[in-house]
């Protein structure tokens, strides 16, 4: 079953897109099964994964509207990440979904059809918390937040946050905020290291250890059709990438671990519980 994560801020330009791209291209390359939905009208990451946004049918729109499936909508892509592509056909299908039912819920739905079929779902979502968001939000398991190591990066955190928790409330009970993740950070600026003591200090071990660098080989790969690995592996770019698909990997590993644990502590409970059953039986 696939691991859903949205990645999420509704700051425009924080580097949502370059995360969901180069992190999904960073773990097929470590040989796991990722789709990565494109969920935003602007189609970068469909551009950024080598796929034209204009001419794809059907698309996330289709999807959405159940006009089409996931399966019949993905595309493969050159870096081995399958991609269910978007355009500004999403914004209609979010009109057109503004008097469905449950319309909240028309991408768990849909993708609920293919969590079989991958390890890792990320989802790339526009810079607003509009109805496209919260469809990716009631689908994931967990919320990846990148934060631009800058002046206002806490400004509007605390409304994503929220959002968060109103979707808790009403839409999706174990939605996890799954990390922040500081992205173009200048060792050069003393400002990145303000905002990322800052952002210790309010959400502790929910920041990430990774840290995107400020790389100019990533701002260059989308025009190339190619996540950072393909354009340049040896960039910093693209270690950091692999640097934080690594560190997903072990974060998933490590709480997989803990829930395994926690069974098996409670089974350990059960025992006595049955031990004493079967005495009871046997004083009888
Ligand atoms: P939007 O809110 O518009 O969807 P976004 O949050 O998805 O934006 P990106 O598109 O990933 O942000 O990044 C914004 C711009 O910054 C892009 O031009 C991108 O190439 C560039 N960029 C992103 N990350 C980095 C980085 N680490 N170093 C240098 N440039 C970067
Ligand atoms: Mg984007």
């Amino acid at each position: 079953m696939a691991r859903i994560i949205a990645v999420a801020n509704q700051k425009g330009g924080v580097g949502k897109t370059t995360t969901a791209v180069n992190l999904a291209a960073a773990l097929a390359a470590a040989k796991r099964k990722v789709l990565l939905v494109d969920l935003d009208p602007q189609g970068n990451a469909t551009m950024a994964s080598g796929i034209s946004k204009r001419d794809h049918r059907p698309n996330g729109c289709d999807v959405l509207l159940e006009e089409a499936t996931v399966a019949e909508a993905i595309v493969t892509t050159e870096a081995h990440y399958d991609l269910l592509p978007g355009n500004g056909d999403l914004t209609a299908a979010e009109l057109k979904l503004m008097d469905a039912l449950a319309r909240e819920h028309r991408l768990k739905e849909q993708l609920a059809k293919v969590t079989g079929d991958y390890d890792t779902i990320l989802i790339d979502c526009p810079p607003s918390l509009n109805l496209l968001t919260l469809n990716a939000l009631t689908a994931a398991d967990g919320v990846l937040i990148p934060v631009q190591c800058e002046y206002f990066a806490l400004e509007g955190l605390s409304s994503l946050l929220e959002t968060i928790k109103a979707v808790r409330q009403r839409l999706n009970p174990t939605l996890e905020v799954e990390g922040l993740l500081r992205t173009m950070y200048d060792v050069r600026n003393n400002l990145g290291n303000e905002v990322s003591a800052q952002l210790t200090q309010h959400f502790g071990d929910k920041v990430l250890r990774s840290i995107i660098p400020r790389n100019v080989r990533l701002a260059e790969a989308p025009s190339h059709g190619q996540p950072i690995h393909l354009y340049d592996r040896s960039s910093r770019g693209a270690i950091a990438y692999v640097g934080l698909a690594g560190e997903m990997i072990r974060r998933e590993r490590n709480q997989a671990t803990a829930s395994a644990t926690a069974d098996a502590a409670s089974h350990d409970h059960e025992h006595p519980a049955t031990h004493d059953a079967v005495a009871g039986i046997h004083q009888e």
